[in-house]
This record gives C-alpha cells, sequence and structure tokens, in this order.
C-alpha cells in the first residue's frame, strides 16, 4: 500500500469530501488529514434530508452518518466544523481559513488540497426571495427550519416551486405532514431527466395525492400578505401559501476555486481530469462543483449526484497516493420516489440525443413488475433509446411502483460495459414469481428492440398517428370494450386482433397500416399476421399509452 507523510486539505466535509478523507486515512496512517466544514455537521446523509420532513426517518440522528468525533476517533481525521475556507494561495500552498464561531482567521500549508464545496440552491434575485418563509433545503439546519414550522406552525398550504427530485420529495414530505401542496414548474414536464411523456404517471399520482401542479408556470415574486405569503405567478394569478420551498436546482460552488485561478468549465464548473486533478498539479475537486463529461454523450455535464461525488472523492485521494485510479465519466443514474411510485433513468434521454443530433432509435414497453399471475405486480412504463446503426443502449427510464430500480440499475450497467440490444436479450437475470418474470423486462426490452434491428418488426411513433398521410391507415387491434369505452386514435379502424386473419379483406393493401393496441404487444402480433400476408405495416410502440402521454405532454407545452 502507497504510504507518504502529506498534509492533505479538504474543503467540505459531506459527500465528496468526508469519502476522500476517509479513503486518504485507508491509504495512509502517516498523512495529516485535516477537513474543513464550514457548517455545524459533517458527512451527513442530504439524500435522507426530504424524509426527516415528512416521518418516514423519525430520528433526526440517524442522518448523522458521522461526526467530527467518530471521524477523529476512527480515521484520526482532524475535522474543523464551522470553519470556511476563504482563500486558496497557490504559491504559497496554504489556505485561508475562518473560524465562523470565534471569527478567528488563519492559514493552513498543505500538499495537496481537495475542493469538494458542493453546489448551492439557486436562488434567483427577484422580489420577496429572501423572504423568511421561503426556504431551500440543502443541509440539516435548512431541514430543521423547514420542520420546525411544519411542527410548531401547523401550515395549511406550501408552495413549492420547482419540479425536480429536491421538489418533488418534499412536496410528498408535506403532504405527508398534512400540508396543501401546490407544486410550481418551469418546464412543461417535472423530472426533467426524464422525456416529458414518462412524466405522465408520476402527474397523475401527484395529482391523485392533492398536490396542485402548476407546469409552465414560474415565479414572479413572494411578498407579505396577511400573515401568509402571496406567491405571483407567471400566468397572473396567484397564490397565498404559508411557507414556500424553492427548488429550483442547484449551481456549483466554485468561487474559491476562481478566485485561485484554478480553471472552470463552459458551465461553470471546476474543470478536472479523469483523475479529478485541476489545472494545478496540488489541487484536486470532486463532486457537485465540478463539471464532468458524460458517459453517453462526451459532452460537458453537471450532475449533482451523491454516487458520483463519493466515488470521485474516492479517486482523487487514491491518486494523492499513487493509485493510478480514474474517474469513468457520469451517465446520470437517478431515481426519484414520488408516492407509490419510483421514476428512475440513466443515460441519455430523448431531448438531449435530439438536441445533440445524434442517431436513436427508441422503444416502450408496459410489462408487469413480475409474473402476472403472482399477486402484487405492478406495470412498469420502460422507456429504452439505443443507436440503430449499432444497436449500442444509449438510455433508459422506467415508472411504475415496483421494480423501476433493478431495471434502470441493470441498464446502467449495461451502459457502462457498452452493450447492445441483442446482450439485452441474453442477460440472465434472477427470477421466480414474486421478483420477475422469465422474461425480464430488461430481456423485453431488448427483444423489441432487435426485433426493429433485425427487421422482424417496424416501428411507428406517436407523432405520425397525429397526422398520418392520406396514404396510411390507423388499425387499432384492442377489443371493440376498448375501443369505445377507453377511446381511440381519430380516424381509426377497429379490427381485434383475434378476429385479424378472417378479416384481412376489410384492410387496404394499397395503404401503410399504422397498427396499434394499448401498449404495443398486440400490435406487434398483428403486424406479424399482417407482414406475412403482403400488408405494408408498422407498429405503435408502447401503444395507445404512449399515445396519451405524447398527448398530454403536447398540451402541457401549449398551456
Ligand atoms: P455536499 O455534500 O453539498 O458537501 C459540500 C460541503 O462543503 C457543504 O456542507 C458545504 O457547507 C461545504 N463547503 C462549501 N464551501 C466551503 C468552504 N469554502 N469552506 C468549508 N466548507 C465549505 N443525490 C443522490 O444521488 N440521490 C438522492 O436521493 C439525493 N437526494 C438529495 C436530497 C437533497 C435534499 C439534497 C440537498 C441533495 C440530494 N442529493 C441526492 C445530492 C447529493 O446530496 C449531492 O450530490 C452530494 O452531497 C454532493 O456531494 P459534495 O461533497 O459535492 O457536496
Amino acid at each position: 500500500m502507497p504510504q507518504g507523510k502529506k498534509r492533505i486539505l479538504i474543503v467540505g466535509g459531506v459527500a465528496g469530501g468526508a469519502s476522500a478523507a476517509c479513503r486518504a486515512r485507508r491509504l495512509s496512517e502517516e498523512a495529516e488529514i485535516i477537513l474543513f466544514e464550514r457548517g455545524e455537521f459533517v458527512s451527513f446523509a442530504n439524500c435522507g434530508l426530504p424524509y426527516h420532513i415528512g416521518g418516514e426517518i423519525t430520528k433526526r440522528s440517524k442522518l448523522l452518518v458521522q461526526t467530527p468525533e467518530s471521524l477523529s476517533t476512527r480515521f484520526n481525521i482532524d475535522v474543523r466544523i464551522n470553519s470556511e475556507v476563504t482563500a486558496i494561495d497557490r504559491d504559497k500552498k496554504e489556505v485561508a481559513v475562518k473560524n465562523l464561531a470565534s471569527n478567528e482567521q488563519y492559514t493552513e500549508p498543505y500538499d495537496y488540497l481537495i475542493l469538494s464545496p458542493g453546489a448551492e440552491p439557486v436562488r434567483p434575485p427577484l422580489p420577496g426571495f429572501d423572504n423568511p418563509r421561503v426556504f431551500t433545503l440543502r443541509n440539516i439546519p435548512d431541514m430543521d427550519r423547514i420542520k420546525h414550522i411544519v411542527d410548531a406552525q401547523k401550515p395549511q398550504n406550501a408552495v413549492v416551486v420547482g419540479g425536480g427530485y429536491i421538489g418533488l420529495e418534499t412536496a410528498e414530505a408535506l403532504i405527508h405532514r398534512g400540508v396543501k401542496v401546490s407544486l410550481v414548474e418551469l418546464a412543461g414536464q417535472v423530472m426533467t431527466p426524464l422525456d416529458p411523456e414518462m412524466t405522465a404517471p408520476v402527474n397523475q399520482c401527484l395529482r391523485k395525492h392533492g398536490v396542485e401542479l402548476l407546469l409552465n408556470t414560474s415565479v414572479k415574486s413572494f411578498s407579505d400578505s396577511d400573515g401568509q405569503i402571496k406567491v405571483e405567478l407567471s400566468s397572473d394569478s396567484s397564490l397565498d401559501c404559508d411557507l414556500a420551498i424553492l427548488a429550483i436546482g442547484v449551481k456549483p460552488e466554485a468561487t474559491l476555486a476562481k478566485d485561485a485561478e484554478i480553471s472552470t468549465g463552459p458551465l461553470g464548473g471546476i474543470a478536472t481530469d479523469d483523475h479529478m486533478k485541476t489545472s494545478d498539479e496540488s489541487v484536486y475537486a470532486v463532486g457537485d462543483a465540478i463539471e464532468v463529461t458524460d458517459y453517453v454523450t462526451g459532452k460537458n455535464a453537471l450532475v449533482p449526484l451523491a454516487g458520483p461525488a463519493n466515488r470521485q472523492g474516492r479517486i482523487a485521494a487514491d491518486v494523492i497516493f499513487g493509485i493510478n485510479s480514474t474517474y469513468k465519466k457520469t451517465q446520470g443514474t437517478a431515481i426519484c420516489k414520488v408516492f407509490e411510485l419510483a421514476a428512475a433513468c440513466t443515460g441519455a434521454n430523448e431531448k438531449t440525443l435530439k438536441r445533440l443530433n445524434m442517431p436513436y432509435e427508441k422503444i416502450y414497453i408496459y410489462p408487469p413488475s413480475h409474473a402476472s399471475y403472482y399477486p402484487g405486480g405492478e406495470t412498469l412504463a420502460v422507456k429504452m433509446l439505443y443507436d440503430p446503426n449499432n444497436g449500442k443502449v444509449l438510455g433508459a427510464q422506467a415508472v411504475g411502483p415496483d421494480g423501476a430500480d433493478k431495471r434502470i440499475d441493470v441498464f446502467a450497467t449495461a451502459i457502462r460495459a457498452g452493450m447492445t440490444v441483442y446482450d439485452l436479450c441474453e442477460l440472465e437475470l434472477c427470477y421466480a414469481p414474486p421478483f420477475g418474470s422469465a422474461k425480464d423486462p430488461v430481456n423485453f426490452a431488448g427483444f423489441v428492440a432487435a426485433n426493429v434491428m433485425d427487421k422482424a418488426a417496424k416501428l411507428c411513433h406517436s407523432e405520425e398517428l397525429m397526422n398520418p398521410k392520406d396514404n396510411q391507415f390507423l388499425l387499432d387491434v384492442r377489443t371493440p370494450k376498448e375501443f369505445t369505452e377507453d377511446g381511440t386514435i381519430p380516424g381509426a379502424v377497429n379490427i381485434p386482433l383475434d378476429e385479424i386473419r378472417d378479416r384481412l379483406d376489410e384492410i387496404p393493401r394499397d395503404k401503410e397500416l399504422l397498427v396499434f393496441c394499448r401498449v404495443g404487444q398486440r400490435g406487434y402480433l398483428a403486424c406479424r399476421i399482417l407482414c406475412q400476408n403482403g400488408f405494408d405495416c408498422r407498429n405503435l410502440t408502447g401503444g395507445y399509452l404512449i399515445y396519451q402521454a405524447v398527448q398530454e405532454m403536447i398540451a402541457n407545452n401549449q398551456n
């Protein structure tokens, strides 16, 4: 194990900083390691904060994964809380530190400096944004303030601004505490790492639980009004509430690095190489403060997630002690709980692939989360994106009450391994009826896409069925009951799958058939019959369910 009497200073004592500190100690008993944390707490579970507000995590102490004392006792790390690093003198290789409790200022020399200052919540300079009842949620004191007002004042109404995962988790927490929530989101969708049509079940779920969802809406100002806050909206209406949570995103805390003329990237994060080294040989940076390279697109990205921060912290310590660890880009694997649903994603989404003009095809499937004959199975909505030239998996999204996490983790591993849709067909995944299906949803996504690659199936997409051409014929192969009761696509003719062989003469041979069912499976079977009988046909991937979700998305974007 490489050793060395090195003096390592670390700025930021949570995910990236604490990981780097502990790894450094595991690699060297000799090193002097000093961890500076501006706040009062180190190594706390940011990701758990909403769940303490909501009451799922009852004990606040559970969020304190390590304390300054435990880091000192077990890892012999000199932890200095309430200590802000205010400047870096790169020539002298020292930092200036301000003790926020005593106002004492001093300098500390370093051999190596690791920056893990994180990202701060965006607070736009609009009127009233500094109102004391407008909160952000980043750390334990933020959580305490929000929880205190909920516990002590029993607020009736809250406005959550921002539909990212912090906004959604906080909205759910407040609903659990009996607070009525309006969620205001500038975009036409929540959870922007997913494509908009995949968030349709999330919207339904939020509304079902009483969240008033205001998409395509921004906040213009906050003002005091009879003991409440009036939130003026871009729609020229307003909401009165007892508290508001601002969760409109985070931006890298890169000022310390910038002031020391350490290079930053085009998106404002600290620039590093794949050893986490900044433009200064002796200074490393990790976590939410840095700019990473996207694993799929190769473009610069800001991806504020705990997994990358922890791994990067470990890598920085490795490299300082001579281990040639490299960070191999970020693929943005993420998951968010929204009441009974989980919404998860990995890799590139369609919006990004479209924007970057990268070739892609997409398939949707709606498999059961486990064998449909075993109780408790739930429908999972899955979207997979792949390169139609070589079948490489580019991204995946899954939304549902059960099993989204494990499928996205398999897709994430597949993307990391450079697998193709054919490889997904081959994956041998664990199965017994309570847990999955003999053909797992991941295998299934592979089968569907491999059929398309092999030209055994041709796909069409909802947008085409909304505006069919004169030489196209819309064929709905669901049952007559579904056709009449659930609605259909305008202009579609209903011939149920099981009657198709007997009713071929009702189907035009001079037109291209755009075939659909509820989720795409019966449509595929119909297409197999039809194409073997000489018809030219394509199947709507994701079926009528995805058509409805796309329509909702278009309506959201028009409002
Ligand atoms: P942080 O963990 O933010 O730590 C940075 C620390 O540096 C801060 O404590 C700050 O006080 C300190 N600091 C900054 N500047 C200085 C300075 N000059 N001197 C001294 N100290 C300084 N990610 C997930 O992957 N999954 C989740 O479910 C998830 N949920 C989250 C929920 C919430 C409410 C929040 C806020 C975040 C969540 N995250 C989640 C994101 C995850 O917590 C971050 O990606 C991760 O903590 C980043 O680690 P970091 O070390 O870069 O920054």
